[in-house]
């Protein structure tokens, strides 16, 4: 469902990720993990179109997302292309980053009525269902201000699932969080994965939820993939020595 294909990334002279190559199926969940540094996040910005791709080619369903090769040339997709792929990915950051003068309600419904076109009505009963959802019923009136942490993070699960999205990236979700509501985030993500289809890229340093939730785990070092296996071989039986060395500083 999502393909990066020989995704070259530079921040100026500095190169973070080079000759990268994978692909993400259609209902898994595939979680990166490496060291600060490594490029996990710019992976997920460069999925949603946050960072400008420098060499190499992503694909949605086959569809490519910001360059296409034509005639043997590598030239941008046109932005109405680009719009209409992105719409089928959701990301949640590590800060919330809610409307900040908008109700929760709103916040959710937003992006629902103005890019897919909902009608007001529809868009709302599911923005309660997905509050129900994530354990927030009665904050549909509230502000962003008032809630904790914790709860605004929920929303921002709501409002990136209000949107169907086929994929949902996220983005060190509890990394800003108070350790004591780290795990109510978590539960709500667990429960989204045990009910829904939808194709998931985590970046997270919460092992026991990679372990659980993953179908596949990809450690990276050096803008590049170390190993890419099953959770239980990265974490009892990896296979490479840098992995081997990073889950031993980690766990
Ligand atoms: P962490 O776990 O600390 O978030 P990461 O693996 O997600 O790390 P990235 O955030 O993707 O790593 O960053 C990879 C590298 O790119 C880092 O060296 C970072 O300093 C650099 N970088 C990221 N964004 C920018 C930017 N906008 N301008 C310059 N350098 C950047």
């Amino acid at each position: 469902v999502i393909e990066f294909k020989d995704v070259e990334k530079r921040f100026g002279d500095k190169t973070v990720l080079k000759d990268l190559n994978f692909s993400v199926e259609r209902g898994e969940r595939v979680t990166l993990i490496g060291p600060s540094g490594s490029g996990k996040t710019t992976i997920l910005r460069l999925a949603m179109t946050l960072e400008h791709l420098t060499d190499g080619y992503i694909f949605i369903n086959g569809e490519p997302l910001v360059y296409e090769q034509r005639n043997g040339k590598r030239v941008p997709v046109s932005n109405r292309e680009q719009k209409r792929l992105r719409t089928r990915i959701g990301m949640v950051f590590q800060q919330f980053n809610l409307f900040p003068n908008m109700t929760v309600m709103e916040n959710i419904v937003e992006a629902p009525i103005h890019v897919l076109g909902l009608k007001k009505e529809e868009a709302r009963n599911r923005a309660h269902k997905l509050l129900e959802d994530v354990g927030l019923p009665e904050k549909a009136d509230a502000h962003p201000t008032e809630l904790s942490g914790g709860q605004q993070q929920r929303v921002a699960i709501a409002r990136a699932l209000a949107m169907d999205p086929q994929i949902l990236l996220l983005d060190e979700v509890t990394s800003a969080l108070d350790p004591e509501v780290v795990v109510d985030v978590l539960e709500v993500l667990r429960n989204v994965a045990a009910t829904t289809d939808v194709t998931m890229l985590i970046v997270t340093h919460e092992m026991s939820f990679a372990r659980d939730v993953s179908h596949r785990v990809m450690m990276f070092d050096g803008g590049k993939v170390v190993e890419s296996a099953d959770p239980e071989t990265i974490f009892t039986n990896p296979a490479q020595e840098r992995t081997k060395k990073f889950l031993s500083a980690v766990l």
